[in-house]
């Protein structure tokens, strides 16, 4: 898609830095997913017990739900350094070379989307992450001599929006999996007065609550309409933000009660309204909205379906009674 989504959960423009300024540093400022936390506390815990390194760790979930934030909180709670590539920058085994061969002894090494790294790439990765060794080929042809070279002990920790296209070897090389949920309304509201507080935005409970409602579940997304809605209290308003404020804010920015943007209630149109409601295969859902099928499938259905708006059949993609009266109740009429 060529323009910015603002209910996508993938950072955009100047996000990519300043998400930083928002970003906790350590488990207690991090609200939610309390069972993931509490686990990879004893794991650190455990850890620095026996002062050996973290074991490797996948981090699974869909975007801007803090899987690079739990990374970075990681290094910090072991006082370890912190690298971090993604899949598709790895392009070749020497670019992943150079980064092992660098590490501190005990650093987290952080791939984002470590799904999308090449076979190659994947495959050089095993013994280093299993017995810290790279066998590396130097001259070419005849010529070749390859070297093993020990690493110094590291942690891998992988973060991917689609746990399931990682092939079993490469999964079963990390000791601990951990998949991060949609967040709580309640642990939003908790993001949000913390970030308002870091903006110095005033901003009251139930208006919080009312950016938390349509964020679907995603602090990324929470602390982006928080300071869309900010700019309009400082439009319109004294700059504080109340429910009504936001109320206002969010309904001219287009996301509705249900935390829907105008594609998402596109895509459940076109299943209600060209394919009678469903079933219907994802790759002719693609094709007619013109959007890439993984994006579809990675962005916008995780929390479609999780809000019971469309059901993932063998025979494709249904939407539900609670779609269909939501379309209608935004004057959405179905010709047949
Ligand atoms: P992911 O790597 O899963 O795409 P990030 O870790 O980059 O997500 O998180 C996106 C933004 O959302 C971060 O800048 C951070 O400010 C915020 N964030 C994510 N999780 C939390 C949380 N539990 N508490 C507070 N802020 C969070």
């Amino acid at each position: 898609m060529e323009f910015d989504r603002i209910l996508d959960g993938d950072p955009q423009g100047e996000e990519k830095n300043s998400d930083q300024s928002l970003r906790p540093l350590g488990f207690d400022e991090f609200p939610g997913q309390e069972k993931v936390k509490e686990k990879l506390q004893v794991f650190v815990k455990a850890a620095k017990k026996r002062e050996e390194t973290l074991d490797h760790c996948l981090l699974c979930g869909p975007p801007g739900l803090g899987k690079t934030t739990l990374a970075h909180i990681l290094a910090n709670d072991l006082g370890v350094d912190f690298r971090s590539t993604s899949g598709p920058a790895l392009h070749r085994k020497g670019d992943l070379a150079a980064i092992l061969t660098s590490l501190k002894p005990g650093s987290i090494f952080f791939i984002d989307e470590i799904h999308r790294l090449s076979r190659d790439v994947e495959e050089y990765l095993y013994s280093a992450m299993e017995d810290f060794f790279l066998d590396i080929v130097t001259g070419e042809g005849l010529g070749a001599r390859s070297m093993r070279f020990q690493l110094a002990p590291f942690t891998l920790v992988g973060a991917t929006t689609r746990a399931g296209l990682l092939k079993a070897p490469f999964r079963d090389r990390f000791g601990i999996v951990e998949r991060l949920n949609f967040y709580t309304k309640e642990s939003l509201v908790h993001i949000l007065t913390r970030s308002s507080g870091i903006l110095g935005v005033d901003m009251s409970e139930d208006g919080a609550m009312e950016i938390a409602r349509r964020s679907r579940g995603t602090p990324r997304i929470a602390n982006r309409l928080l300071k869309r809605v900010r700019d309009y209290a400082q439009v319109h308003g004294d700059g504080s933000i109340d429910s009504k404020l936001a109320k206002f804010a969010l309904d001219q920015l287009e996301v509705d009660q249900l935390g829907l943007d105008e594609m998402d209630r596109k895509f459940l149109w076109f299943i209600y309204e060209k394919f009678g409601g469903g079933p219907v295969g994802i790759e002719t859902l693609a094709s007619a909205l013109s959007e890439e099928s993984d994006t579809l499938e990675e962005v916008y259905e995780p929390f479609l379906i999780q809000e019971g708006l469309v059901q993932k059949t063998p025979r494709g993609r249904v939407i539900t009674e609670t779609s269909k009266l939501h379309l209608e109740s935004l004057g959405y009429k179905a010709d047949s």
